[in-house]
């Protein structure tokens, strides 16, 4: 049997390999559009790769775990740590349950991975951008030259496209006949509506609410990256994929920049620094619980002058003052995109494949894994562990499925 594998990043190697795991006698071909293989999975996790999460579940993904539940279960991360192992890639994981190659080198993971591929005689053609995907008799027909009897498409999404994945994969499967969900950046910084510029570099660990026409969606804990057009960091990056502001929604992020004090002991504070410290300069008065330049922040947006005296503010202003420090609410305007995404909410309908097996419900023969399917997870390892899992499924399938 043929099987052809669209796409050779994380989910496309594993498929290919396990398909030719599963029936060596199986001829499977790997097509990848870019010059080499698995450009992407050098840059992930800042070039350390942080191929998995000890605490993955199936609830680890959105919109729903349903989908991902068999895929999760079956091949999850013992199942990847094993499988890395067999082809010579110790792990190790941090504290936070993130789970990195042992050299510390996401070129380590990629070479385990090609070599494997190389050993199994997987026929790997490069530089080969798949455009069409034709249903023909019991098989396909790619890029109307190549006979398969199975394919499996792992072409990603559409984020970061500099590194292959630019949507091509969407057009695939839907033209042969399945729904493309909404695709839209996610795991991506959020440019904010007047934002103060000279936050730029400001770093603060905040609790962040994300709220969608006034209702709270979701809420993320850890350190914020202030910019100077908007917000970053791993929770704002967490958020993102919940902000849809092409749907016309009205998007607003809300920041408590104090998360150990309660409003109370902030406002407590206050007070005693307005009571003990009447001469000092507004300036400083936030500066012992909160970033200065996040202080002043606050202070200007409340149209207080920074130059005046501690005791020019009213006390009654204290719990003013606590309430923006615990809930500084910005508008966002949009996402920064594509282009800075890590990864793709939205994409194929899930409604479509079984769970079990990856395969169409619509086009017998037809599987797909990755991030190309309507499934996203936060940053730590999440995505990737998605793409090996969902990848060894695929690959056992198509290479199991017999008429
Ligand atoms: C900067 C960055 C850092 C990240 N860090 C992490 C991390 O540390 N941990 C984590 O879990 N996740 C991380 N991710 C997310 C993770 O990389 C992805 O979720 C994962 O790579 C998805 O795997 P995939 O195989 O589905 O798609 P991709 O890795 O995008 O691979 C798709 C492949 O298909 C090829 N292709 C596309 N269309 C065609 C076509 N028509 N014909 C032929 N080939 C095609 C592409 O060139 C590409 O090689 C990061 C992402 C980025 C961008």
């Amino acid at each position: 049997m043929k099987i052809a594998v669209i796409g050779a990043g994380a989910s496309g190697l594993v498929a290919a390999i396990e398909a030719k795991r599963t029936n060596s006698r199986h001829n499977v071909m790997l097509f990848e559009k870019n010059q080499r293989v698995g450009k992407k999975i050098l840059v992930t996790g800042n070039g350390k790769c942080n191929l998995s999460n000890i605490n993955v579940t199936s609830e680890s993904y959105y919109p729903s775990g349903d989908f991902t539940s068999f895929a999760i279960e079956n091949y999850g991360v013992e199942t990847t740590l094993g499988f890395f192992e067999k082809i010579g890639l110790y792990t190790y994981s941090d504290e936070e349950g993130r789970v990195y190659p042992l050299s510390n080198q996401a070129s380590s993971v990629l070479d385990a991975l090609r070599f494997e591929c190389k050993r199994l005689g997987i026929e790997t053609v490069c530089d080969y951008k798949v455009k069409s995907v034709e249903k023909n008799g019991k098989g396909f027909v790619i890029n109307g030259s190549f006979f398969f009897d199975r394919v499996i498409v792992a072409c990603g999404g559409k984020s970061n496209p500099v590194h292959g994945s630019d949507g091509s994969g969407f057009d695939i499967l839907s033209f042969l006949g399945h729904t493309v969900n909404n695709p839209r950046p996610a795991l991506v910084p959020l440019i904010c509506y007047d934002f103060p510029k000279n936050l730029k570099g400001v770093r603060s660990q905040c609790n962040c609410i994300l709220s969608e026409n006034g209702e709270k969606r979701v809420e993320c804990s850890g350190e914020v990256q202030f910019t100077d057009y908007g917000l970053s960091g791993i929770p704002i990056m967490n958020l993102s994929g919940f902000c849809d502001t092409e749907s016309g929604g009205e998007y607003t992020v809300s920041l408590d920049l104090v998360p150990s004090l309660s409003g109370d002991e902030v406002s407590a504070f206050i007070i005693d620094r307005l009571e003990n410290d009447e001469n000092g300069l507004v300036e400083n008065l936030l500066s012992g619980i909160v970033n200065k330049q996040l202080g002043l922040a606050v202070i200007k947006l409340l149209g207080i002058n920074q130059n005046e005296r501690n005791s020019s503010i009213n006390k009654e202003y204290a719990d003013r003052i606590s309430g923006v420090l615990k809930s500084w609410t910005v508008k966002v305007k949009s996402t920064k995109g594509f282009d800075f995404s890590q990864v793709t909410a939205g994409g194929v309908s899930t409604d479509e494949f079984n769970p079990q097996t990856l395969e169409s419900k619509l086009v017998s023969g037809l599987f797909a894994c990755g991030e190309i399917f309507d499934v996203f997870a936060e940053c730590g390892g999440y995505n990737l562990q998605w793409a090996w899992s969902s990848g060894m499924l695929a690959g056992k399938s198509a290479a199991e499925v017999t008429e």
